[in-house]
């Protein structure tokens, strides 16, 4: 088989090509794609590749072989000149390349602080952006929260989500929502209506994963159920591209979360706050700043 971009072919013939024994030993062994990206090709679960894989007695990869291999896949594709182009030289969006390398903003933020790109944080567009955002979000907040509780609870399990950044079931989600929401106007989400909306869902489903992943448990006190809301560790305002990253969610009680910001305010909040915040709840211990 020659080495095409399997990617590319439209999702009819990917689907006649699916599960053939053929394509699943070209992509996974010669070509070396991790298994999740092997699914995205072919349009299908990770599940159903792994159970194809044994079914064909394709040696699978063991978790440490796969995990180098998924850092060195990401590294690969997203390659230093074509992210200076698309970020830089075109100015596209931080969301926008994410789709395009089907990996979450966080990872391209990785990738150019390793590259020394540097990000457009007072780009006008931006701007702009954010205070859509914030007028759209900050009335609805609660509301919001109070819809996604505790009658879930139960339902989560701890969890193949941990750790992981939007799964494919709320891409599918926010993209099947988007288009049923808003049907004949829809052009690629570009509109700033379509943005809101897309914002509002977004953060919608952003914080049902995070409360589901973290099964509906405080991460700091471990309380279950009540009163949760998730905070944005690398906070809200600051971290636009970050806002619906679901390893950017946490999902803690109302008291934690008040006593959070109480100590360490509203504004520049990051991961080390919340490390600490968390063992001083849990330990009774605060680690020292670094
Ligand atoms: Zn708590
Ligand atoms: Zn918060």
């Amino acid at each position: 088989m020659q080495k095409s971009n399997l990617k590319i072919l439209p999702i009819e013939i990917t689907k006649k090509l699916d599960l053939d024994k053929n394509v699943l030993y070209h992509l996974y062994i010669e070509e070396k794609k991790p298994s999740p990206e092997v699914a995205k090709i072919l349009n299908v679960s990770p599940a159903t590749i792994r159970k194809y894989l044994k079914e064909y007695n394709i040696p699978l990869r063991t978790k440490n072989e796969a995990a180098k291999l998924s850092h060195l896949f990401q590294k690969k594709i997203i390659e230093k000149e074509k992210l200076y182009r698309l970020y830089v030289e075109e100015k596209k969006s931080l969301s926008e390349i994410a789709k395009m390398f089907r990996v979450c903003i966080a990872t391209v933020l990785n990738r150019m602080k390793e590259f020394g790109i540097e990000r457009r944080a007072d780009s006008e567009a931006l701007k702009n952006r954010f205070k859509n955002e914030k007028a759209s979000f900050y009335g609805k907040h609660h509301s919001e929260e109070a819809k996604i509780k505790i009658s879930e609870a139960g339902k989560g399990r701890k969890s193949a989500m941990y750790g992981k950044h939007h799964s494919e079931e709320t891409k599918r989600k926010i993209s099947e929502a988007l288009k049923s929401e808003n049907a004949p106007g829809w052009k690629g989400g570009i509109t700033p209506e379509n943005d809101r909306i897309r914002a509002s869902l977004e953060m919608k489903l952003w914080k049902k994963a995070v409360l589901e992943r973290d099964n509906f448990t405080c991460q700091a006190c471990s309380k279950r159920g009540g009163k949760l809301h998730v905070h944005h560790i690398n906070n809200f305002a600051d971290f636009p591209e970050l806002r619906v990253a679901i390893d950017n969610g946490i999902t803690l009680c109302k008291k934690c979360h008040k006593e959070f910001h109480h100590l360490y305010g509203n504004k520049n909040n990051t991961k080390g706050q919340l490390e600490e915040f968390t063992n001083f709840v849990k330990y009774g211990v605060r680690k020292e700043k670094d």
